[in-house]
């Protein structure tokens, strides 16, 4: 079965989590719980008028995990590229994954060690679908931009990462849509 590890719980690792395990990859994330939201209130999430930082992200966990998400709180201190993907090393042991989402905030040293490409910037250098240089490898939210750090950018980010893995393991275009009779 295909494996996405995921490291880092914010909203950029949580979002690109929810799509894909809602769309049945094995999904784990591997965070450390330090995410900038429990600093942060929220006002400017479209369909959130207002909402504490932490209460958001234990909703997001709460999400995920309904989608069957294994979220483990734990330091990744390592991810190597083996024979037939990643290793993702963590205090606990090794995790094999087909592919990596790097969703670690401002904290860019996972993706250094990858040898993944910065830009001019000294920020993760990204296509539109956030995949690295590293085929496989992707990073989303505030380790691809410089300043422009809002919640709702990193949860695109981590969308964007998804689909396309997705589309990678459909071997076509992906939507993740859903209509109102899903909800019955
Ligand atoms: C004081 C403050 C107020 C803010 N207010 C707002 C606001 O009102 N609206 C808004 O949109 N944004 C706000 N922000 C910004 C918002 O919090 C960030 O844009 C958002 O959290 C970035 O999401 P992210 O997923 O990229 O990273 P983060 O949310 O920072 O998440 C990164 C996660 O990765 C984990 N991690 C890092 N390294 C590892 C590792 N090696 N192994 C395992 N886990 C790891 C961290 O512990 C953390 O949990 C605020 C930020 C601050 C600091």
């Amino acid at each position: 079965m295909t494996h996405v590890a995921v490291v880092g719980g914010g909203p950029a690792g949580l979002s690109a989590a929810l799509f894909t395990a809602k769309n049945d990859l094995e999904t784990t994330v591997f965070d450390a719980d330090e995410t900038w939201m429990h600093k942060a209130h929220l006002f400017n999430y479209l369909g959130i008028e207002s909402e504490d930082g932490t209460a958001f992200v234990e909703d997001a966990r709460e999400q995920v995990a309904g989608f069957g998400v294994d979220y483990r709180e734990t330091e990744v201190t390592g991810v190597s590229e083996a024979e037939d993907g990643f290793t993702v090393a963590t205090e606990d042991g090794e995790v094999e994954a087909d592919y990596v989402v790097l969703a670690t905030g401002a904290d860019r040293s996972l993706a250094e060690d990858l040898g993944a490409s910065f830009t001019d910037e000294d920020v993760v250098d990204v296509d539109v679908d956030m995949e690295t240089s590293v085929r496989g490898v992707y990073a989303t939210g505030a380790m691809v931009r410089a300043e422009e750090w809002q919640a709702i950018i990193a949860a695109g980010d981590g969308a964007a990462a998804a689909l396309n893995i997705l589309s990678a393991e459909k071997g076509e275009h992906f939507h993740d849509f859903d209509v109102p009779d899903d909800a019955a």
